[in-house]
């Protein structure tokens, strides 16, 4: 596949706003500006009839969309090519509430409200049966940054989990390859294999949270399907593999608004960083000098190193309110997005 000339992709999703609340969202008829409009004095606090005003253009815009829409418009193609060969990295962004988990799980219980992952494993395993030349092995895994502290969600029991042991787990990088020591991969010959494995990893993310005490909201979380195909053809033929990962970014609601005990200070400092180490790792790529790109500095971008930019397809999809209390996020994510927009 080409260089599509354009390493990220950047979409806007916005989470349907309720009657009561004054909507500070306009779209563009092209349906990739997004205009924002509000009064002072909608903002809490400033009393001051000055309207404000910004703009934001964006690769797409996702209104008022069905998770199938959303689907169809990020993640189809990146199934396809994952099993062509290259890897993909499909992350959400956006403060806490705003619609990320919903938008990469979505709600398991309610079939219509699943959400990216459970969708891309189901097309994986139909495309799998359209392409019998070839023996295609998926595997799972499911790994929780938290704190700059990797931990696997479809490993150890959460009861053992510590916050400031962790798991024993290191990025390893062999050639271009780039994987996480430790972390168990787990093979799913069918689509119920797989989504059983997504099923776990979340009640293990759930129980984690609760025995850490800490929100689900303040750790990154990235769900990889790694691809394994060989020719069954051709005799000689190597197996080649690929990565298609699914991440959940840790809320990018600044420290400000909640309280700021030492705990929550902590989390906020390793979720500024690793977000904002994420930003200047895409802007660097644009430079198309691999060996300058930050992607040490974090775990996170650590681990997708292998996985954004060049020829891999990288989708980020800017999850927002369009209410007019939750404005200052907003726009501090759109900011966040036309920075991305920009390489
Ligand atoms: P985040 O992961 O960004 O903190 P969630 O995905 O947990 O946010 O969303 C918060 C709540 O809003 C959840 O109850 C979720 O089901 C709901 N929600 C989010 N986006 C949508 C949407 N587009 N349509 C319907 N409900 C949504
Ligand atoms: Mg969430």
């Amino acid at each position: 596949m080409s260089n599509k000339g354009k390493n990220v992709k950047v979409w806007v999703r916005i989470r349907p706003t309720p009657e009561f609340a004054h909507d500070i969202i306009d779209l563009q008829p092209d349906s990739k500006t997004i205009n924002i409009h509000c009064k002072r004095d909608e903002k809490q606090g400033v009393v001051n009839n000055q309207i404000l005003d910004w703009s934001f253009g964006m690769d797409g815009i996702l209104h008022n969309a069905s998770q199938e829409q959303v689907y169809q418009t990020v993640g189809q193609n990146m199934v396809t090519q994952a099993l062509e060969g290259f890897n993909g990295t499909l992350m959400c962004y956006g403060q806490t509430g705003a619609g990320k988990t919903f938008t990469v799980t979505g709600a398991t219980e309610n079939y219509r409200h699943r959400g990216l992952i459970p969708r891309a494993i189901s097309q994986l395993y139909r495309e799998i049966e359209d392409r019998p030349e070839y023996a295609i092995n998926v595997r799972i895994s499911y790994l929780e940054i938290y704190n700059e502290t990797m931990f696997d969600l479809l490993s150890s029991l959460p009861e053992t989990m510590n916050a400031s042991q962790g798991q024993q787990m290191t990025i390893a990088e062999e050639g271009s390859v780039v994987y996480v020591k430790g972390l168990t991969t787990h093979l799913a010959q069918s689509e119920e294999e797989a989504l059983n494995l997504l099923f776990e990893g979340e009640t293990n993310r759930a129980i984690a949270t609760h025995s850490l005490n800490k929100q689900s909201s303040r750790s990154h979380c990235i769900f990889t399907v790694h691809i394994e195909s060989r020719s069954r053809v051709q005799s000689t033929a190597k197996y080649t593999t690929s990565k298609l990962n699914f991440v959940d970014l840790a809320g990018s609601e600044r420290l400000g608004k909640t309280k700021s005990g030492g705990k929550t200070q902590q989390e906020a400092m390793y979720i500024n960083k690793s977000l904002s180490f994420l930003e200047q790792t895409v802007i660097a790529l644009a430079d198309r000098k691999r060996d300058h790109v930050p992607f040490r500095q974090t775990k996170l971008t650590h681990c997708l190193k292998d996985s954004i930019g060049g020829t891999c397809s990288t989708v980020l999809i800017a999850n927002v309110w369009g209410e007019a209390a939750q404005i200052e996020e907003t726009i501090s994510t759109l900011r966040f997005a036309t920075r991305m927009m920009c390489v």
